[in-house]
């Protein structure tokens, strides 16, 4: 007779959930393709020689204790994860117009992001992609915004529905806010090319509706950090305002350091200050400030030109064998002559394979070959390895035949 008897059992998260699955799976051959962390070669769990050579600086210093941040976490973190998203040289944090603060990864980004919206702008509306992450609906609802989904995924062509995006976003109330994934959306790897971001740029100013980017996988994609920042670096060029959510997750490896940043891009330097003075509202009364470690990682790595260019170099490694994934898989279906046309593997971007497979098929496999991944068949490259391609390949190929 406890108080909490009424209390009913949730259901599992949907996509941490296939990894509690997977956990169970007593299999030699079981395989998670669920969660999108990053694996090596030989299926372990990477730490960036870099991040280790930057953990080893900050132990060895005996300067550092252990005090709290600010609220709005560590200055020179903050500066330069702007720089870094907007560039070295952009205008934007040249006038001091960009105010940044450092969140919970990725996800406390966009929550924070989220909350300050519901309290400060006018438009409570908030646009995000369909598909998208599973996340996002429950991040911005609690966050107080009412959210709404514009077309975005064509299952028939496996690529954008273009003409779909245009036609809802040209419907939103003027002023919504429109979540965009920056780069390698989540759960399709279908990306807007250069020319369509510049369209969907032109008719979201047009209609003043606010941009808010998530930037989860910067440099993760193509392995150029640059290339992978042009659809917010657009934004920011033409002048206007937008929010940015960018998390160190996957392109340092930090998954569990939680390290991520919110960035608002205002007119002048003036409003900055003041959006600033009101994040700062918001977050602490919801974590106080945030945690010193990952962010002095960071630091101690975007500040060192030599530490930065071997991140570079390390980040192009995990970029470049992910691709490799979706070249290996692709080749594999076609040795088997499995039936369908399978080019969305190596056309898609980023960590994830929209594969196309229904949820019986995603059923199947897991239990004939206990390969594990989100009902909606999306696959984690990161997770496979040469070794694993043909066990995939087959799996596969049974779902479909
Ligand atoms: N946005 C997207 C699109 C993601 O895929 C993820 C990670 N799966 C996140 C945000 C947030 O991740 P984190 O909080 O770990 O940075």
């Amino acid at each position: 007779d406890s108080v909490f008897n009424h209390v009913v059992r949730a259901p599992e998260d949907p996509i941490l959930g296939v990894t509690v699955a997977y956990n169970k799976d007593t299999s030699p051959n079981k395989l998670n393709l669920g969660v999108g962390a990053y694996r090596t070669e030989e299926g372990k769990p990477l730490v960036l020689s870099v991040v280790r050579q930057a953990e080893q600086s900050l132990v060895n210093d005996p300067s550092r204790v252990k005090e709290y941040l600010p609220i709005i976490g560590l200055a020179e973190f903050n500066k330069l994860s702007a720089k870094l998203i907007c560039g070295a040289d952009s205008p934007a944090i040249q006038e001091n117009r960009v105010t940044t603060v450092q969140c919970l990864s990725g996800t406390g980004s966009l929550r924070v992001g989220g909350e300050f919206l519901a309290r400060h702008y006018h438009e409570r509306t908030i646009y995000i992609p369909q598909p998208t992450w599973g996340n996002h609906p429950k991040v911005f609802t609690l966050a107080g915004l009412s959210v709404k989904y514009y077309r975005y995924y064509d299952p028939g062509t496996r690529g954008l529905d273009f003409q779909g995006l245009l036609e809802d976003l040209g419907s939103a109330p003027s002023g919504a806010v429109v979540l965009l994934h920056a780069c390698a959306h989540n759960p399709t790897g279908v990306d807007p090319t250069v020319e369509q971001w510049e369209q969907i740029r032109q008719l979201m100013r047009s209609k003043q509706l606010l941009p808010f980017f998530d930037s989860a996988y910067q440099g993760f994609a193509s392995g150029s950090l640059d290339a992978d920042a042009q659809s917010v670096r657009m934004f920011v060029a033409d002048g206007g305002e937008c929010l940015v959510a960018q998390s160190y997750a996957k392109n340092m490896g930090l998954y569990g350091e939680r390290v991520g940043a919110l960035s608002i891009v205002c007119k002048t330097s003036d409003v900055a200050g003041k959006v600033e003075s009101q994040l700062k509202l918001v977050i602490r009364p919801m974590y106080s400030n945030p945690p010193l470690h990952g962010a002095s990682i960071v630091a101690t790595i975007l500040r060192d030109k030599d530490m930065y260019n071997e991140w570079t170099i390390e980040l192009k490694a995990m970029a470049d064998r992910i691709i490799s994934m979706r070249h290996q898989l692709f080749e594999a279906l076609k040795t088997r002559g499995t039936p369908g046309d399978w080019s969305h593997i190596i056309k898609q971007i980023g960590m994830f394979t929209f594969t196309g497979l229904n949820s019986e098929q995603v059923a199947f496999m897991r239990q004939e070959y206990h390969i594990y991944m989100t009902s909606d068949g999306r696959i984690s490259m990161a997770g496979l390895s040469s070794r694993t391609v043909p066990h995939l390949a087959d799996a596969i190929h049974a779902a479909v035949t």
